[in-house]
């Protein structure tokens, strides 16, 4: 089918022109792609290593030993489940592992950066257990002290952190003590910044949480999937039965066999210094904007919030549709205290993990914030601007090649 390969061409070099800085998008390296390409995408495996429903698994099971193995090694985890289909399967396999349907889970607010699968009313979360929720504090920051007294008050089940939308570090070990504190689970959601934790930038929830459930494709720069973390013997079985057969079939070995990869990759010195350079990149990026008068977070992560309402007069949504007529993509998004609904919003979420994968320096950064300033305030045309972009990202490494 010749339209497909020619779509997929089109999208190479969409990538390949853009500046991509959707915090949630990577950009997997050649190995990673081909593992998911391979002839494992053949091979039915319902079932753990050693313990499957079908024959011919000698080799598969191998595969997902090794993505167990090298998951464990790289996040200190005692257990890995590497199955889930994506992020989302992983909470759903946490929640059950955790409590029967109908317990009471105490999350973020989604507007102030919790994600789909924290319990909004459009997602499985909602209608299978009971949520509630904490509120950033009214700089955006978590407050730990009001977490605590709703936790008090509500008597969850478990507490969730971990987010969609949240540029500050998460201080896990004080979520645990609020969890010992009440009685409860902690379940930790670590799916944006799963890479700066394999690297050391960003504290490791392992060590704290009961579970803690990930994307891969993410900081991490795997394949698109899920993997769950835990350090008990009693969880990991649920956490298991909960995966395959409650909520998913035959694993996807291909791509299992891509988690291995990217887990390898990211335990190597290169990864770390990556991940150093995704934090101060965003830092540089925001830095700027904020010198240049625009309302933005702060940033100790790989996004910020920047608040285009208040800074150039137009909603999060107009703001990305105009930043896409010059080739640079970002997501509207609710800021904190945010007035406008989920579709307008009043920001932009902007990362860095993806673009730093093609060589983004410190200065190239800078440049972007400048570009988006002068773009979104109206004192750069679309012709000028795109030219700019064009320049810096065919200064970059291609794609393909990574
Ligand atoms: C992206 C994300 C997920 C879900 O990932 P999918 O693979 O898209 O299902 C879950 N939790 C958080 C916090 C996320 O940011």
């Amino acid at each position: 089918m010749k339209e497909i390969f020619e779509l997929i061409d089109k999208e190479c070099d969409r990538q390949n022109e853009g500046i991509e800085l959707i915090a949630s998008e990577n950009y997997a390296s050649k190995m990673v792609r081909k593992a998911c390409g391979s002839i494992l995408t053949n091979k039915y495996a319902e079932g753990y290593p050693n313990r499957r429903y079908y024959g011919g698994c000698k080799y598969v099971d191998l595969v997902e030993e090794l993505a167990i193995k090298k998951a464990c090694e790289l996040f200190g985890s005692k257990y890995a489940n590497v199955q889930p289909h994506s992020g989302s399967q992983a909470n759903a396999a946490a929640y059950r592992a955790l409590m029967p349907a109908g317990g009471k889970i105490l999350s973020l607010v989604l507007n102030d950066g919790g994600h789909l699968t924290h319990g909004s009313p459009v997602s499985f979360s909602s209608h299978l257990y009971d949520f509630v929720h904490y509120p950033l504090s009214s700089d955006g920051k978590l407050d730990y002290e009001v977490i605590l007294e709703i936790a008090k008050k509500e008597k969850p089940n478990a507490i969730l952190a971990g987010y969609s939308a949240y540029p500050y570090i998460i201080d896990f070990k004080k979520f645990k003590e609020i969890c010992d504190e009440v009685g409860c689970y902690f379940i930790v959601d670590m799916a944006h910044i799963a890479g700066l934790v394999a690297s050391g930038k960003h504290p490791n929830p392992v060590p704290y949480a009961d579970i803690v459930t990930s994307t891969t494709h993410k900081t991490l720069r795997g394949p698109r999937g899920g993997l769950i973390l835990t350090n008990s013997d009693e969880l990991i079985k649920k956490i298991n039965s909960a995966i395959f057969p409650y909520y998913q079939g035959g694993p996807l070995e291909h791509i299992i066999a891509g988690k291995a990869i990217c887990f390898d990759e990211a335990l190597k010195d290169d990864f770390k210094e990556y991940a150093g350079k995704i934090i101060e990149n965003t830092k540089a990026c925001r830095d700027v904007l904020a010198k240049l008068g625009a309302l933005t977070s702060d940033t100790e992560n790989h996004l910020f919030l920047l608040n285009t309402l208040d800074s150039y007069g137009i909603t999060g949504k107009d703001a990305q549709n105009k930043l896409e007529e010059i080739d640079i993509t970002a997501n509207k998004n609710m800021i904190p205290g945010d007035k406008l609904s989920p579709k307008e919003t009043s920001g932009l979420r902007i990362g860095f993990a993806a673009i730093t994968t093609r060589g983004c320096t410190k200065q190239d950064a800078e440049k972007i914030a400048l570009i988006i300033h002068e773009y979104l305030a109206n004192k750069i045309d679309a012709v000028t601007a795109k030219k700019q972009v064009k320049e810096m990202t065919s200064s970059w490494q291609k794609i393909e090649e990574l």
